[in-house]
């Protein structure tokens, strides 16, 4: 069992600003978390931060203890919602373990988390060092408790905790030469990563193709088609062999054939499925490699209910069909959970959302709407060249590189938008900035019904 938390940079800045509050004493918060759970995974995301206060604790620079009026609005709704508690407290001596005293005080205090909240889940505790390395355990409803694998933290840069005991092994031969690049802690963070692809053709193959080298532990494919004859000019490790197969399917031959050890789930579906919605809700970072846009509002919003770092790749390839070229460009967005949109950044429009979705449900409709001019047409077939494609799957895949070990001269926060053209020789920067206000709000909200807040995806869950 794979189980790991996530919290995004903000609310690491935030813990670390009241647990750390300059005197050389403990101090303590409450978290309220969502859950994510696929078969093997449980993923606990920060949903909201509830500091106590100093004044209101018994602090030492052994020990703290605080009042328990803070916990019972907080059990009573995780209860309600379906949610799991965590407590985290500081070490200021630096010790990133638990200590006796964490021991005892916390058999104490999930015995009776256990007791109020009675669901049989999993609750949380959590110890930050000054340097705001985290470790966390879950304590389960037997008194049992079992330490994290690891707690993530998804902001400008991402940084993923490993408690201490799991000492880092060896660099195998195959990652030297990136290891030397980007350093041992990026190796061996690849190696403990999830990582989905949304969308294995033209983007996704390089992507998947390039993580799996890294050292990518595992690797979650989504893709509901088949390879055709029209693929093999862009999709790499695909063969003649393989047309009529899942484009998944052939990406996951492929990756096991390399043989350097990454586990891969291959959903040969769309991601409104609930088995790849629920494979993606447990990931640390997702590639969406998709050419539509409902597809990407919705990974978009899933990243935002479970905290996951989300690199989006577009291509846009403008020709008239008889070698006459427009313009080649694209672009590689990095969002963070909690801050701005896909939509916000003005990738998509509602018109053209709803435009897709209008095509997927009812064609006849669309084309009428079409021909009436009331809609614009959602682009299709367009011309794709592979060499194209791989530039920027390659572009997304630095990106994650240079999150993991910053090496920017400006912070990663100036490179939230990389757009490039190819026929106007550009190649430019936006930061991040602004917030999605109604995405926000679902902010590490984890498993809910209706799903993601979205009634017909909880039909889709109910029928499979
Ligand atoms: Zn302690």
């Amino acid at each position: 069992m794979r189980t790991t938390l996530a919290l995004t940079g903000a609310q690491h800045a935030a813990l670390c600003a009241h647990l750390f509050p300059g005197d050389g004493r403990e101090a303590v918060a409450l978290m309220l978390c969502g859950r994510a759970v696929s078969p093997g995974r449980t993923k606990f995301v920060v949903n909201r931060i509830v500091p106590i206060p100093h004044h209101a604790c018994e602090r030492t620079d052994r020990r703290v203890t605080w009042p328990t009026a803070y916990l019972e609005p907080l059990l009573a709704e995780a209860a309600k919602r379906g949610m799991a508690v965590a407590k985290v407290h500081s070490h200021p001596g630096g010790d990133l373990r638990f200590s006796e005293v964490d021991d005892a005080a916390d058999a104490d205090l999930f015995g009776g988390v256990h007791a109020w909240v009675d669901d049989g889940q999993p609750h949380l505790s959590a110890v930050m060092v000054p340097d705001g390395t985290m470790i966390a355990r879950a304590h389960g409803e037997d008194g049992t408790h079992a330490p994290l694998d690891h707690v993530g933290v998804v902001g400008d840069d991402l940084r993923f905790h490993r408690p201490p005991v799991h000492a880092a092994q060896a660099v195998p031969e195959f990652a030297r030469r990136h290891a030397q690049a980007f350093g041992r802690a990026t190796f061996e963070a690849m190696r403990h990563l999830r990582v989905g692809v949304v969308g294995c053709s033209g983007t996704g193959g390089p992507v998947v193709d390039q993580i799996a080298r890294l050292g990518v532990g595992e690797i979650v494919l989504v893709d509901p088609d088949l390879v055709e004859d029209k693929n093999l000019n862009r999709i790499v490790n695909t063969t003649l062999a393989d047309v009529g197969r899942p484009k998944v399917e052939v990406l996951a031959a492929f990756v096991e054939r390399l043989g350097l050890g990454a586990r891969v789930e291959a959903f040969p579906c769309d991601l409104s499925r609930p088995d790849a919605l629920r494979a993606v809700s447990t990931c640390d970072v997702v590639f969406g490699c998709m050419d539509g846009v409902e597809g990407r509002d919705l990974l978009n919003r899933l990243a935002t209910f479970y905290v996951l770092a989300y690199l989006d790749i577009g291509v846009m390839l403008d020709a008239d069909g008889e070698g006459g070229i427009d313009q080649i460009c694209g672009s590689v967005h990095y969002l963070q959970p909690g801050r701005s949109s896909l939509r916000g950044r003005g990738l998509y429009t509602d018109g053209m959302l709803e435009a897709e979705s209008l095509r997927r449900q009812d064609p006849a409709a669309y084309e009428d709407r079409l021909a009436r001019g009331y809609i614009r047409g959602v682009p299709q077939e367009r011309p794709a060249v592979g060499a194209v494609n791989g530039l920027f799957s390659s572009l997304a895949v630095v990106e994650l590189l240079l999150r993991l070990h910053p090496s920017r001269l400006d912070p990663n926060g100036d490179f939230a938008v990389q757009t490039l053209s190819l026929t106007a020789g550009f190649w430019q920067f936006a930061p991040e900035e602004g917030t999605d206000d109604a995405l926000a709000r679902y902010l590490g909200r984890g498993d809910m019904r209706p799903f993601l807040n979205r009634p017909h995806l909880d039909m889709l869950m109910r029928a499979a």
